[in-house]
């Protein structure tokens, strides 16, 4: 009696059955047994003072008068009567099923369950059940189907699996975990949540499987992060701490506490003699470049290379600029390698990176091709991590012999994503902005207030400042109503006559962008209009409007980004989202972003609003798909998993204790403790 047979060994399965659950990826008694619902109907007789208005609920009586039916156009009917429940009258209401009339007669009992409205005490009625109210139905589970499997065929099917393999479902859990925990145990949960008497045992049922849903997860990420670690052996980065001091003290500001903290944690990390593999998070304009450039230095120090690498070619020729400037001082050789560095010159740059000339590189993902050697490389940082995919990521890392590796994100990762997705990382928090920063302004306008929005920008450009308008599509469509780039840089260079407009779009050439961009940057053009293409990392201090039409379209931890835009100089700057949202939800985005200006803040707002699916806007952000478990409600959950998960994989005993074999044997099954697929 094994979960792993085929389903055909369920009685009632024969071959055509099973190949209808196997197209719901249901191929075994185990498959079957882990099929959970995804809803429930709640069928629980209820008494009419119990319920509210426009609840959905059970209830039941008699027949008090012959149903009358009425057919409207289009075959659509409503059937109505009264129905005695208790000592009140109420009327019931059927919709298109007229062939009930006949069935439903003067005195008969009946259950129903619909909606109800108690001021007209009415119930709209979506099932009816003959006969007085049966307690085998209380609950009933509601499964995804495909094809021609129905949901009452489904409910036998498990019922019948549960009836042959009661007593087989093996536990994964120690018992003294389930008893700290009061959790019930494997089949128990199972069988609850199929077939839940009541809506507590729901959630107990629930809770103990994502439970144990993130405490696996928890488990391959805590073993991934230690063999990291183990593996790493001899990555020691002996830096001369004096230098790096001196380093630090020729920066033209103080540190915050914040950046002094991350700064000694990475340090710390490149000194271990394990692999650093940290997430360095911090709002935009919070001061994370400078952390870079001193774990650059710090490398260089010991005689080894560092790389940085960023998304865009615009970033990079900045952060090459700036760190350029930064170390000039100290003799060190800074380089930068993009698609656009050609010929003789990227020749050049790849012989003296390869001879270790060039100290610190530069680039975009042109350095993670095959020609590009490193001499010694120790460190490696990628800005923006979540715009490289996973395998980009390690690439660059395979180029030296085990070098450091920092991710740096300016999207603030809400912490139960951070420790979901990034829990085989260490992570640094930049959660203070370096003094004297204005807050930036931010408005709500309607698309009606445009022409204020217009002499608003106006203003501030007659100052001497610079002002950038996003929109959100490049071309007309039909279909979606939003504002065009290109309608709109057309409209700006109307009203804005006596000034230079800029377009910026993703169709552009790659050196087309830079060279509007370089306009932008040096005020040869004041206004920018441009799709999101300038939403990572530029920096433009004298910028100090962001506009932003069809604001509703974007995300809060995008739209944050697009206004970290601005704010980066002494001025007082400003973002005016335009915007008409149709949903609550839209609203409320907006009103958001007109309050809060911390990222933090927003990644969890957004996070609640959207959901972790969405958060990262991309399949590659690392966030799993859970069965049970759900990030933003059994978030206190995921921490004890991860408490639990990181003490079992440094303790002796779960490595051989036979208390935890099944948790092993699992584990081996999944190749989590498989050292070659291992990354
Ligand atoms: P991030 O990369 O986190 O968006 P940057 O590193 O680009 O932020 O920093 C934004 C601006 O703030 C830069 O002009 C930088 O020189 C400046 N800055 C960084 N740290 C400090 C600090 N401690 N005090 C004052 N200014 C700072
Ligand atoms: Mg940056």
């Amino acid at each position: 009696m094994m979960l792993t047979e085929p389903t055909t060994t369920v009685q009632g399965i024969g071959e055509k059955k099973a190949e209808e659950l196997a197209s719901m990826g249901i191929i075994t008694v185990g498959d079957l047994l882990e099929y959970l619902p995804y809803r429930y109907e709640d069928y629980q007789k209820k008494d009419l003072s119990d319920i509210a208005h426009d609840e959905k609920a059970t209830i039941e009586g008699k027949v008090h008068s012959e149903p009358s039916l009425r057919y409207f156009p289009k075959k659509k009917s409503r059937l109505t009567f009264r129905m005695l429940i208790g000592k009140y009258l109420v009327s019931a209401v059927i919709f298109n099923r007229p062939f009930l009339k006949n069935q439903i007669s003067l005195g008969l009992t009946l259950t129903l369950t619909g909606k109800w409205d108690r001021n007209k005490m009415t119930l709209t009625v979506s099932d009816v059940h003959f006969g007085p109210f049966s307690d085998d139905r209380k609950i009933e589970p509601v499964y995804s189907l495909k094809g021609l499997m129905h949901g009452k065929t489904m409910r036998k099917i498990i019922e019948q699996t549960f009836k042959q393999f009661t007593g087989h479902v093996p536990e994964p859990l120690p018992l003294y975990l389930r008893e700290k925990y009061r959790l019930p145990g494997k089949e128990t949960a199972l069988k609850m949540m199929h077939f839940p008497e009541n809506f507590q045992e729901l959630k107990a049922a629930r809770r103990r499987l994502a439970y144990e849903e993130l405490l696996f997860f928890q488990l391959k990420m805590q073993i991934f992060r230690k063999w990291n670690r183990q593996q790493s052996e001899g990555a020691s980065l002996l830096f001369d701490q004096k230098r790096v001091e001196s380093f630090i003290a020729s920066l033209p500001f103080q540190l915050t506490q914040a950046q002094e903290r991350v700064v000694e944690e990475i340090l710390k990390d490149l000194t271990d003699a394990s692999r650093m593999n940290r997430l360095l998070q911090g709002d935009v304009g919070s001061g994370k470049t400078v952390v870079a450039a001193i774990a650059l230095y710090a490398s260089v120090t010991a005689n080894r290379q560092g790389a940085l690498m960023v998304p865009t070619e615009i970033l990079a020729e900045q952060h090459f600029q700036s760190l350029k400037e930064m170390f000039a001082p100290f003799g060190i050789t800074v380089a930068l390698l993009t698609s656009s560095v050609k010929g003789k010159l990227r020749k050049e740059t790849l012989h003296l990176l390869s001879q270790g000339e060039i100290q610190i590189m530069v680039g975009t993902h042109a350095l993670i091709q095959e020609e590009v050697n490193f001499h010694k490389l120790g460190l490696v940082i990628i800005d923006e991590q979540h715009r490289f995919g996973v395998n980009q990521r390690r690439v660059l890392r395979e180029k030296g012999e085990s070098p450091d590796v920092l991710f740096m994100t300016a999207t603030p990762i809400p912490r139960t994503l951070a420790i979901s997705a990034f829990g085989d990382m260490d992570v640094s928090t930049i959660d203070v902005m370096p003094a004297g920063r204005k807050p930036i302004i931010t408005h709500w306008a309607k698309h009606g207030m445009l022409e204020r929005v217009l002499d608003f920008i106006k203003k501030e450009i007659v100052n001497g400042r610079q002002a950038y308008v996003i929109c959100p599509l490049i071309e007309e469509s039909e279909k979606v109503d939003v504002q065009n780039a290109i309608d709109v840089h057309g409209q700006l260079s109307q009203y804005f006559h006596e000034y230079e407009v800029g377009l910026m779009h993703g169709r552009l050439h790659a050196t087309e962008k830079d060279e509007v961009m370089r306009r932008f940057a040096a005020n040869q053009c004041q206004i920018l209009v441009s799709t999101t293409v300038v939403e990572v990392g530029v920096n433009v201090p004298n910028a100090t409007i962001m506009v932003i039409y069809d604001a509703e379209r974007f995300g809060l931890s995008q739209l944050h980004q697009l206004r970290g835009r601005v704010g980066r100089g002494s001025d007082q700057s400003y973002c005016v989202l335009i915007a008409d949202p149709k949903t609550e939800e839209g609203q409320e985005r907006m009103r958001i972003m007109t309050e809060t200006t911390n990222g933090f803040e927003l990644s969890e707002k957004d996070l609640e609003l959207r959901g972790p699916g969405d958060f990262f806007g991309n399949k590659q952000s690392g966030v799993p798909a859970f069965k049970v478990a759900d990030l933003i409600h059994d978030y206190r959950i995921l921490e004890t998993a991860r408490n639990d998960a990181a003490k079992l994989v440094n303790s002796e005993e779960f490595w051989k204790e036979t208390m935890y074999a099944p948790i092993r044997a699992i584990l081996e099954n999944e190749g989590v403790l498989d050292k070659e697929r291992l990354d």
